[in-house]
């Protein structure tokens, strides 16, 4: 499973998650309301080749604001920005991971992933 949607209980704005080799974590995307930064995205519906539009551009710690002071030996800061296409991650080049600039298969939700336990409401497991 590629993409999963989200429980409005966990996530009352309405999305989808998925899964981001280059951050090793999950991702979700809101595509009901407007995130708090007033984004929101088109899903084509396609849950095996999924396409999400426009880009997702996310951003923590200093890089969401200049002013953020993390604990010295854990900051967190770091930016995943890319599109979903067709079931491709496209990572743009102003990415913090190891994945920027190239474009990958969008992978199966690894079993036993934090995500499991935040979306497993709506059947994922
Ligand atoms: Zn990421």
């Amino acid at each position: 499973m590629k993409v999963v949607a989200l429980d409005k209980h966990y996530w009352p704005r309405g999305g989808y998650g998925h899964w981001c080799p280059g951050c090793k974590s999950g991702h979700e995307i809101d595509t009901e309301q407007k995130n708090s930064s007033g984004a929101i995205w088109k899903f084509d519906g396609n849950l095996e080749r999924p396409t999400f539009a426009p880009s997702i551009n996310g951003r923590w710690g200093t890089f969401a604001d200049p002013n953020y002071k993390p604990d010295p030996g854990h900051d967190h800061s770091g930016v995943c920005h890319y599109f979903i296409t067709a079931g491709k991650i496209i990572y743009c080049g102003d990415c913090t991971h190891a994945l920027r600039g190239q474009t990958v298969d969008l992978p199966d939700i690894p079993k036993g992933s934090y995500v499991t336990s935040i979306w497993k409401a709506k059947g994922f497991s």
